[in-house]
């Protein structure tokens, strides 16, 4: 992979790429593998003193790593950070939106935190998105977005016939409507009936906050369809981080390889509005 991605280099040490929650995991892997290849990038992570220490371990080893302070659940946070990204920076060519929660074990199924996955899964990427869309640098190199997703949040995860109309009718899809459904859901988890309406199975809450960024994905896709910014959701499959406990048939550095790979893929390769599932980048389906 490394052989073959640096044949279709395209990029630069003056390519910037942001990577959301990377003080660990998946993040801080991605963040290794794409200050390797070159590339600058922004660490962010919600706890300073977590953030610095990951920065220092990769500067140790000779990569160009910056780090912010982000925290996507708090929209004071992503103004903050948009506003000194700016400063310092002033374009961005890659973003990576990887930081997400979820409270549940392997098997387990509570809700009691909803709210907050879905804050931070949905809302804060969303919001973090859309305060830097207009820094991109939309050119025929093509920026891009790609969106930690997770296959519990496809579409076919969800039963309740209005919500699959929604998402089934593309045409028209909009923020409202996605906004509506993550307001039901989240009534229904107050009310206590969410085990009867018709939603995802398996991390609930956690699998809705990826069903709602995978519809908004595809609405960002469509929108700057053509207009050199492309948007894709991944999910790195079952991998071995805080998220699942440790458990998990890859490493946080095979996730991160396809992830980076995906993220670089040449201008005239990259797709929009996919979703990229598992061990290979040349895996994809619609949004
Ligand atoms: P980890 O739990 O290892 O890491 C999550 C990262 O997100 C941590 O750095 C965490 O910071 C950060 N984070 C959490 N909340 C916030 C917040 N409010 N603001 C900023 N950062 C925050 O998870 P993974 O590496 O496994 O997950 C990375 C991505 O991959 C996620 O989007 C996840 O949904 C997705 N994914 C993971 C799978 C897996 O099997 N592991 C499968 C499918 C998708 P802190 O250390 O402070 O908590």
């Amino acid at each position: 992979m490394y052989i073959c991605m640096e044949l279709f280099r395209w990029w630069s040490k003056d390519t910037i790429a942001i990577v959301t929650g990377a003080n660990k995991g998946i993040g801080f892997e991605l963040v290794r593998r794409l200050a390797g290849l070159g590339l600058t990038v922004i660490l962010t992570a919600r706890d300073r003193e977590r953030g610095h220490r990951a920065v220092e371990i990769l500067k140790g080893e000779g990569l160009d790593v910056h780090f912010f302070c982000l925290d996507v659940s708090d929209p004071s946070s992503i103004k903050a950070f948009v506003s000194s990204f700016k400063e310092k920076f002033g374009v961005l060519d890659i973003l990576v939106n990887n930081a997400a929660v979820s409270f549940n074990g392997i098997g387990e199924n509570r809700v009691v935190h909803a709210e907050t996955v879905i804050k931070t899964n949905f809302y804060g990427p969303k919001m973090l998105t859309e305060s830097l869309l207009p820094i991109f640098r939309c050119s025929s190199s093509i920026a891009r977005i790609l969106n930690m997703s997770s296959r519990l949040g496809t579409f076919d995860k969800v039963k309740n016939p209005s919500v699959r109309e929604i998402l089934q009718d593309e045409e028209n899809l909009t923020e409202e409507r996605i906004d509506n459904f993550v307001k039901i859901f989240l009534e229904n988890v107050d009310r206590g009936d969410w085990e009867s309406r018709g939603w995802p199975e398996i991390w609930t809450d956690y699998a809705m906050s990826k069903v709602a960024l995978n519809a908004y994905s595809r609405i960002l896709a469509k929108r700057y369809e053509g207009k050199g910014l492309s948007v894709n959701c991944f999910c790195p499959g079952y991998v071995q981080t805080s998220m699942t406990r440790g458990t998990g048939t890859r490493t946080p550095v095979q996730a991160a390889r396809v992830g980076a790979s995906l993220a670089l893929l040449p201008p005239k390769e990259i797709p929009t509005g996919k979703f990229f599932m598992g061990c290979s980048p040349t895996v994809k389906s619609r949004l």
